[in-house]
């Protein structure tokens, strides 16, 4: 049996080493240290956001923005359905009450049109929401454009869940920057990793001290430990920051990677009918996190795509469907949801492809043929 075919897994350039070397020849083991100062310069310098917080996870960014913003039990906050549930559940952590918004289905991200049909919608029922939380999902720019321009009118903060968005733009603007805050995640599975981790970034620069504030346990500055507000633990080490500096000095090689893998994809499959591919908006650059293929049975003579992720799985290749929408999760199903069936049904027939930016030909050869296999022709 071939070794194991991953979704999407960690690759080391080699750097990070010398980094996390560095930082225990200099013993500075302990949370913060002159990685965490240089990962989050890393950070600021290629995204051109104004200031980076570096954190313990994406998770946590979402987590203190919603803090600063200002959102407690009972507010609204508005979120884009078609997620992982970490672009959701700090909205619960808060007592707050997560309304999920479909997708369009040009990027697959959040439909300005239910997002506006929902704001005047919960305005009308007497609450303004407090926060707009959309997604680049796959590294997929969201219409952002449309977004911020709904979020001004109304004047709702927007956080930007660009966890799965590092090196992806928008008319040349990094995704995480359209927002008043922006979320990175470097969790292992994602474009660059630092084994755990994740930033805020945004161009006020109040915002990114209160969040090093919060995340290191919200100590005022005395002597002795005296606090006037809750902390949190969620500052990034510097051992780990070390790894993504490393990590940053080849983000550029992975999209181009990851680029790669889709031109492959595409061209090996695209001739199949009933098979479509998740494609650019003009505009947009996408880092191509992880490849999307959609499925549709009643064109594949009803091959659908867990027929794909059986198929694949025997040969040992990992492949996984579309994140499940939150408001049909079991656990956020009894939320307000505006929409019209577009994420669940991206669901319903969506698959993302092996997408690791440290696939061999040989892998992606094994995935193609995999799937020609299955549909019978070469
Ligand atoms: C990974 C991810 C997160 C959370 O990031 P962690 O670093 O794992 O906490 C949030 N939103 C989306 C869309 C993600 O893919």
């Amino acid at each position: 049996m071939n070794n194991k075919i991953w979704l999407s897994s960690p690759h080391m350039s080699g750097k990070e080493f010398e980094y996390v070397k560095e930082a225990f020849d200099t013993n500075w083991i302990a949370p913060l240290g002159p990685h965490v100062d240089g990962f989050e310069k890393d950070l600021v310098s290629y995204t051109k956001s104004g200031y980076a917080a570096a954190l313990s996870s994406g998770t946590s960014a979402i987590h203190l923005s919603l803090i600063m913003l200002g959102v407690v039990a009972g507010d609204e906050v508005l979120c884009q359905s078609f997620t992982f549930s970490a672009s959701a559940n700090p909205i619960v952590y808060q007592g707050a009450i997560p309304v999920f918004i479909d997708s369009e289905k040009d990027t697959w991200n959040m439909c300005p049109k239910h997002l506006r049909r929902a704001i005047e919608d919960r305005i009308a029922k007497g609450k303004k929401p407090k926060a707009i939380i959309p997604v680049h999902l796959y590294g997929m720019p969201a219409k952002m454009d449309e977004i911020v321009a709904i979020a001004k009118e109304f004047d709702i903060a927007i956080i930007e869940d660009a966890a799965e968005g590092l090196g992806s733009r928008l008319n040349d603007k990094a995704c995480g920057t359209f927002g008043e805050l922006g979320v990175l995640s470097f969790n292992g599975n994602k474009i660059i990793t630092t084994s755990g981790g994740g930033a805020l970034i945004s161009n006020n620069e109040d915002y990114i001290n209160k969040a090093r504030f919060l995340a290191t346990q919200a100590r005022d500055n005395a002597p002795h430990y005296q606090h006037s507000h809750i902390g949190y633990n969620y500052r990034m080490s510097n051992v780990c920051a070390g790894i993504g500096r490393g990590q940053m000095t080849v983000l550029n090689d992975r999209v181009a990677q990851r680029r790669a893998n889709f031109e492959f994809y595409e061209k090996a499959l695209s001739n199949i009918k009933g098979i479509t591919f998740h494609q650019e908006s003009e505009g947009s650059f996408s880092n191509r996190w992880l490849t999307c293929i959609e499925v549709n049975p009643s064109e594949t003579n009803g091959i659908t795509r867990e027929d794909i992720r059986l198929t694949l799985e025997k040969k040992n290749i990992e492949s996984r469907p579309l994140w499940k929408p939150m408001h049909i999760q079991p656990v956020f199903e009894k939320y307000p949801f505006y929409g019209d069936g577009t994420a669940a049904e991206l669901f319903e027939n969506g698959l993302c492809l092996p997408s690791g930016s440290n696939l061999s030909n040989a892998d992606l050869e094994l995935v193609r043929d995999t799937i020609y296999e299955l549909f019978n022709q070469k």
